[in-house]
């Protein structure tokens, strides 16, 4: 009976893991597979109906929403819901339809941090709901260039509103800043405040102890995003909360001060040892090897060889 019972619960896992994806399922749950054995089948029924997306208020009315992609950061306004950043059309669709059950007001502006996929493809889905798009110059730059050249630009909702500086406005009683200082993880990344409520969305400025994607293709620095961080964390006080666009297995995406300061830190380390292995004569392929940052050993798993391949082509010219 019990074996029975354990495999018809495998398969019933199973066939629900044909439809999820097992990774987003088990971050969301926050289970293993092993522990997944010992529920009873009413909490394994209530479990797998679970929805495969994370919604995490912040405020009363401010709430990050996770499912595939980079980080979004919503607001519930009195004058209009604002949206930052919007993940795939698949994931955004689930997103609206939460927003749906919670406020009545129509949408009042979408933001994108950045250019990239994974935070500009749900676009698409606001197409009739939100009246502007927002991103700096350089993000819708390019967003165009990236769909010219994958040959999506029939799945694309671009910007129709850009700056290049600062951009400010006052929506009931929160006050948005869209900053730019400087080029970082692309040149066209804003860090976007919501001043009332002191929450700040990094975008892909921040990847929390994970290594991050440089995309050198749309004008990324390292140096200067260093210097970025830096004048982040001087320019926004103690108490401000920051939202980054990804973090490792296990890691929060809502970061304070400190963690912006780590992950500069870590930037500042990537610099070092490819500095350090260039004058000792070490060759590009050599400097790759390498499986940790020295000084910097919270940065973990996969991808390494992005930030060093950077640095490289930055130090070694
Ligand atoms: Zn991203
Ligand atoms: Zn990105």
């Amino acid at each position: 009976m019990y074996l029975i019972c354990c495999i018809k619960i495998r398969n019933f896992l199973y066939l629900n893991f044909i439809f999820m994806q097992r990774r987003n399922f088990l971050r969301n749950t926050g289970l293993t597979l092993a522990s997944l054995a010992f529920l009873n089948k009413e909490s394994l029924a209530a479990l797998l109906s679970d929805p495969a997306w994370k919604i995490k208020m912040l405020t009363d009315n401010t709430g990050v929403f996770t499912e595939k992609g980079g980080t979004i950061l919503f607001m519930l306004n009195k004058e209009g819901t604002i949206v930052v950043d919007a993940q795939f059309p698949d994931t955004a669709k689930h997103l609206i339809d939460e927003i749906k059950t919670r406020t009545e007001k129509p949408y009042r502006l979408l933001i994108n941090t950045h250019h990239h996929g994974d935070h500009t493809a749900g676009n698409i889905a606001f197409k009739d709901l939100v009246p502007h798009v927002l991103a700096h110059a350089n993000s819708k730059t390019n967003q165009q260039n990236a769909a010219i050249k994958q040959k999506t630009e029939d799945k694309q909702l671009y910007p129709d509103q850009t700056y290049t500086d600062t951009w400010c406005e006052k929506i009931g009683k929160e006050n948005i800043c869209l900053h730019y200082f400087g080029a970082g993880h692309t040149n066209g990344d804003s860090l976007v405040h919501f001043q009332h409520s002191n929450i700040v969305h990094m975008g892909d400025l921040v990847f929390n102890r994970r290594h991050p994607f440089v995309d050198k293709t749309a004008g990324a620095d390292m140096g200067s995003w260093i210097k970025l961080l830096d004048k982040a964390t001087s320019t926004f006080d103690k108490k401000t909360k920051y939202v980054c666009g990804h973090a490792a297995d296990g890691y929060d995406i809502v970061l304070k001060s400190d963690d912006l300061k780590a992950f500069g830190d870590y930037l500042g380390n990537v610099m070092k040892f490819v500095d350090q292995e260039i004058k000792a004569g070490k060759t590009k392929d050599e400097i790759l090897k390498a499986t940790e940052i020295p000084g910097s050993p919270e940065w973990k798993g996969d991808g390494i060889d992005r930030p060093l391949s950077a640095a490289y082509l930055e130090l070694a010219s």
